[in-house]
């Protein structure tokens, strides 16, 4: 009778009465549990080394014998020292020489290893001195049964992510005997079975499951890891498409663009660029049909959101609507109204400008009241969310910066509408692998061409020694009527980070630059404080700005053309990419320096994609690279659980196959009533946050 997923482990049989014993302590009982934690990777421990140690960059497993073992203390600080045991390889001490396995700081191995023991171990072996060592193996002491080393080595061996109390030996025992009593039907599919000729031919749940812990063979392994991955995928999928088409099921209103928009974009001081022109016929055609439009606005830092979200905005305001448009930042919303002042005013429109600290004086700043007492295009931070008198009748709500937003926030905006237009603008540039993913339930219109009459942007990685040349070259920058960012990553000193802070760094350059105006932004700033210094920056009256990273989102003044970022090695690229993004806006070139740690030859190498390109998709597929794509996503995904396969994410291939089988599963089953598929439904029809309509 096999075991089923829901028995003890103590009627497993062959399992070992101390290994349940440590699972309880733990609260570890059952099948299920064990079955379920998989492991997070696997070494390739088939092949044992023979009779001697061989040095190599490539980790190995050799069965050895323990000859000595001793404790070695540097200083006075217990704890502190180095616990040695010398091992001979088994049965073939003659032919090599002895290898020292070496732990750093770590007393209680002579708790754990002692001599006359037999043990495998696995890692690199290295030379030094004359002497071969390996650090930090991974190991096992061996009894004396055959089947002990059979499950430890001699195979692909997984690696699990171990809780307290529980060791990776404990677990793998555990999940040895576990899978060894389990058929080969002891759970259900998710998935619809896999077509004959398709990847997955011949796999289950069960064979993917039971792979993932012991693989006989490394394809097995990687199949079986698509497999739950593609499961993983599914269930996620499974749940965009049903809410998107959700969405499109509640209906909305039809939000026809007039002559205003044409008078806009005649009325602009540019020509919009053939990307603006076609992500716009793309919004406007939603907006224009009876179903809610819910839409990304995709493009790098300086690609030209704003014209194109204004532009769709009066298509709402023509419908006899509201627009609004909530950006994430006091600076950002107040750049935006200004914006709007200039643009849309003198079409005759009332512009409105919420945030919060204008509420707290008890108003709202108002305009062209003469007109109308109509407010038509609302900007605002999150204060638009409190404010029940100035949104009435809400036909497009537009989000800038949208990961800087909780699911929350949007939703309750949104909410504010009678199933208005929803258009979210992000200047993350999340490579295209990723966005079917990430924004599954949205459209994607994507801004991939930069306004024309741009000057090109110079970036390099220099020494922080370097930094009174730069002055100089400042200088000459400033003297020409430009202006420059100087930017540090903290506020006030730390000792932990060590960092120059921006209130230092703002002395340090009034004295570099004397008779030039430096202003000083740092996030302990009251918001007034900060509005009052940027708009000083914006209208010329200051000509460098030290500042920390408060200025990333958004901000746009076209003059200003270098950039010096300090301690530019503890940035992420994609955040670099952001903050670089507030030069080279206007036609000037312009120049920015990433200022690194001298000698500081890892983040160099890093930051060397800077020099290459200002193009935000290489960027970010270069992160792509170094990071994976559950670190990329971070805040993209936020409110969503951690994918367990999310390093797949970036297989397009798989994706689209899930988002195929989703469509496939919706259209035949749109209540999901199968029995397959009882384990997702709850996941699926959950609304991410009470009373939210949709994201
Ligand atoms: P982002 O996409 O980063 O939000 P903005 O909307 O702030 O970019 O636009 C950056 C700057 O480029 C603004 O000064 C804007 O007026 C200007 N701009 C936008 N579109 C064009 C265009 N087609 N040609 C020239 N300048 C443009
Ligand atoms: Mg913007």
């Amino acid at each position: 009778m096999p075991t089923a997923l829901d028995a003890l482990l103590s009627d497993v049989p062959g399992m070992p009465a101390k290994i349940v014993k440590a699972l309880a302590k733990e609260q570890v009982m059952t099948v299920g549990e064990i079955v379920a934690w998989l492991p997070f990777r696997h070494e390739d421990r088939r092949h044992m080394e023979g009779a001697s140690f061989q040095v190599s960059e490539i980790p190995a497993c050799y069965r050895v014998q323990v000859t000595k073992t001793g404790n070695k203390y540097f200083g006075a600080r217990r704890g502190a020292g180095l616990f040695e045991a010398q091992v001979e390889p088994m049965g073939g001490a003659a032919m090599g020489g002895l290898l020292t396995l070496r732990w750093w700081n770590m007393p209680f191995m002579s708790r754990a290893i002692a001599e006359g023991q037999e043990l495998i171990i696995y890692g690199k072996v290295k030379e030094f001195k004359g002497r071969l060592l390996m650090d930090h193996p991974e190991y096992e002491v061996l009894g004396d049964e055959e089947e002990t080393v059979k499950i430890h080595s001699g195979r692909i061996t997984p690696v699990y992510r171990l809780k307290a109390g529980v060791t990776q030996k404990t677990l793998r025992t555990a999940a040895w005997h576990v899978l060894q009593s389990l058929g080969n039907a002891f759970t259900q599919d998710l998935l619809p079975v896999p077509s004959p000729k398709g990847e997955f031919a011949g796999w289950t749940r069960a064979r993917a499951v039971k792979a993932v812990h012991f693989a006989e063979t490394m394809e097995d392994l990687e199949k079986a890891r698509r497999y739950l991955a593609l499961e993983e995928f599914y269930g996620y999928q499974l749940r965009v498409v049903r809410r998107r088409r959700a969405v499109l099921e509640a209906g909305g209103h039809a939000h026809v663009a007039g002559p205003l928009a044409r008078e806009f974009a005649e009325s602009l001081p540019f020509e919009m660029t053939g990307a603006q022109k076609r992500s716009l016929e793309e919004i406007q055609r939603d907006m224009a049909s009876n179903a809610p439009m819910n839409r990304l606005l995709h493009g790098d830092v300086g690609s030209g959101k704003t014209v194109v979200a204004f532009a769709a905005m009066l298509g709402a305001v023509e419908s006899g609507k509201q627009a609004a448009l909530m950006a994430p930042t006091q600076i950002l919303a107040e750049q935006h109204f200004q914006t709007a002042r200039k643009w849309l005013e003198p079409l005759g429109l009332n512009v409105a400008l919420r945030t919060g600290t204008r509420a707290e004086e008890g108003g709202v700043e108002l305009f062209n009241k003469k007109t109308s007492s109509k407010n038509d295009i609302l900007i605002g931070t999150h204060a638009l969310l409190h404010d029940e008198n100035l949104v009435r009748n809400l036909g497009l709500v537009v989000i800038d910066e949208q990961h800087k937003f909780g699911v929350a926030q949007r939703a309750r905006l949104i909410q504010k509408g009678n199933t208005p237009d929803v258009l979210v603008m992000t200047a993350t540039p999340i490579p295209r692998t990723l966005t079917l993913t990430v924004y599954g339930d949205l459209d994607v219109s994507t801004l991939d061409e930069r306004p024309k009459e741009r000057g090109k942007i110079i970036t390099k990685v220099r020494p922080a020694t370097k930094q009174a040349e730069a002055a100089k070259f400042l200088l000459e920058q400033l003297e020409a009527g430009r202006q420059g960012y100087l930017v540090y990553p903290l506020i006030e000193e730390s000792e932990k980070l060590d960092a120059t802070a921006a209130k230092k760094g703002h002395e340090v350059w009034a004295k570099l630059l004397p008779h030039f105006q430096v202003g000083l932004l740092h996030g302990k700033l009251s918001a007034e404080e900060k509005d009052a210094v940027m708009r000083e920056f914006r209208a010329g009256k200051l000509d460098a700005l030290v500042s920390t990273t408060v200025i990333e989102v958004g901000v746009d003044v076209p003059n200003a053309t270098v950039m010096y970022i300090h301690h530019a090695e503890r940035y992420g690229l994609a955040q670099l990419h952001q903050l670089r993004g507030r030069i080279g806006r206007g036609t000037h070139t312009s120049y920015c320096v990433l200022f690194v740690k001298d000698k500081d030859e890892e983040a160099k190498s890093r930051l060397a994609i800077m020099e290459e390109t200002t193009d935000g998709f290489r960027i970010s597929e270069e992160d792509l690279k170094r990071r994976g794509p559950g670190d990329v996503m971070g805040k993209a995904q936020s409110g969503q659980a951690p994918l367990k396969f999310a390093e797949l994410l970036a297989d397009t291939r798989l994706v689209r196959l899930a988002r195929q089988l989703a469509e496939k599963t919706l259209d035949e089953d749109p209540l999901l009533m199968a029995p397959r598929l009882a384990e997702v439904r709850g996941f699926v029809f959950q609304e991410d946050e009470p009373g939210a309509m949709r994201q």
